[in-house]
């Protein structure tokens, strides 16, 4: 698959990054009625950037995509496209006028076309049909199912289809709408690393809608959280894990364990030890602080107050769930087989680097 890609990248046979465009959204608005779905999103997608979309169901994710698209009017906001406004208090430019490509999650092919026909749909005649239809099944490595009907395909391909179909046309900017969520789990990983390398080889502008943070990960080269029709951070998926903005984003975005303290300058003192900060904390010393500790940064040792409640052991690492005073609970990620067991008791200390704190709810 992947050696086909790059042998039509070879060949010349689809040239994206002559055409790709830089997205920006500033300040959109979005009604169903009485339900405010985006409340004030401003975002730039530059030109050959993959951005993902990360956030839980209902946060207006798909309402953003669609904007952007054309399938939606905002109700205020710009959206921009290479420069050039395609919504805005003065413009609507309709969806087949303004060259975005896109890919849905269940990839809404034509039942009654063959691949080949799916594909060709849309393309308007200043392509050379066949020839574009020829190039792009061999692109995502489907040549030898080009008269096959989708009802004939597994659920990978029928997306590969689909993006063929998205790509075929040659859009300045690629939507993607949790394009791997009807897949099994591992046909989505294969699909998504098969296709973060196709839209980098052609310097697609890209933004991908997920709410698998997996997926966000390996997918964008920046992520952008967003939950109840806001976006909070927008950041390198690396910042994004190790420095997200608020707890929710930090229990958004991966195991979590928030740990109650008090701060020490550029430290937490908790009941694990001191642990560091990564970013000064804008309050005094001494106040009360939740401290951002993830699974992967803590290490157990024999003998202590932290009862192992569970052990779950994924083959590449195992995951202990400990119990401790006051309901207090912890999770603990070692890289080892287990070696602890239900019952035994640890204690747990802090090996990860500088971390990050919120002031207390509660304080
Ligand atoms: P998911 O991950 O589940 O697809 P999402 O983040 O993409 O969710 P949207 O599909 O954008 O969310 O929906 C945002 C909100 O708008 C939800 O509360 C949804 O119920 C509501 N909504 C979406 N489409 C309509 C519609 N046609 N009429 C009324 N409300 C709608």
């Amino acid at each position: 698959m992947l050696g086909s890609m790059y042998f039509m990248q070879e060949q010349g046979f689809f040239s994206g990054n002559g055409n790709t465009s830089s997205i920006k959204i500033e300040d959109a608005y979005f009604n169903f009625g009485a339900v405010s779905v985006l409340r004030g999103v401003s975002l730039n997608v530059e030109a050959g950037q993959s951005i993902a979309l990360l956030g839980p169901s209902g946060c207006g994710k798909t309402t953003l995509l669609r904007s952007i698209a054309g399938l939606e009017k905002l109700d205020t906001g710009v959206i921009t496209i290479d420069g050039n406004a395609v919504t805005s208090p003065d413009c609507f430019v309709p969806a087949e006028k303004r060259r975005v490509g896109m890919v849905f999650q269940d990839g809404a092919l034509f039942p009654h076309l063959t691949v080949a026909e799916n594909v060709r749909f849309g393309l308007s005649n200043s392509f050379d049909r066949d020839n574009r239809v020829k190039d792009v099944l061999e692109m995502v490595g489907l040549t030898a199912m080009a008269n096959r009907a989708p009802d004939n395909l597994s659920g990978g391909e029928r997306q590969r289809v689909a993006l063929a179909r998205a790509l075929a046309p040659e859009p300045s900017v690629l939507l993607l709408d949790e394009p791997f969520a009807s897949l099994d789990a591992s046909m989505r990983v294969q699909l998504r690393t098969e296709v973060r390398q196709l839209l980098q080889d052609l310097n697609i502008t890209s933004l991908f809608v997920t709410h698998d943070q997996g997926e966000a990960f390996v997918l964008g080269d920046e992520i952008a959280v967003m939950n109840e029709g806001r976006i909070l951070q927008i950041d390198v998926p690396s910042t994004i894990y190790e420095q997200p903005i608020d707890p929710w984003v930090a229990q958004f975005v991966g195991e979590a364990n928030m740990v109650s303290g008090s701060t020490d300058n550029q430290s937490v003192i908790t009941s694990l030890g001191s642990v560091p900060l990564s970013d000064q904390l804008d309050c005094a010393a001494g106040s009360s602080v939740d401290v951002l500790l993830r699974p992967e940064c803590l290490e157990i040792q024999s003998g202590g107050n932290w009862l192992v409640s569970s052990v779950e052991f994924y083959g590449h690492d195992s995951m202990y769930q400990l119990k401790g005073e006051e309901e207090k609970t912890l999770q603990v990620r070692s890289f080892t087989n287990p070696i602890y067991q239900t019952g035994d008791y640890v204690s747990v200390r802090y090996v990860g680097p500088p971390t990050m704190a919120y002031q207390s709810v509660n304080s």
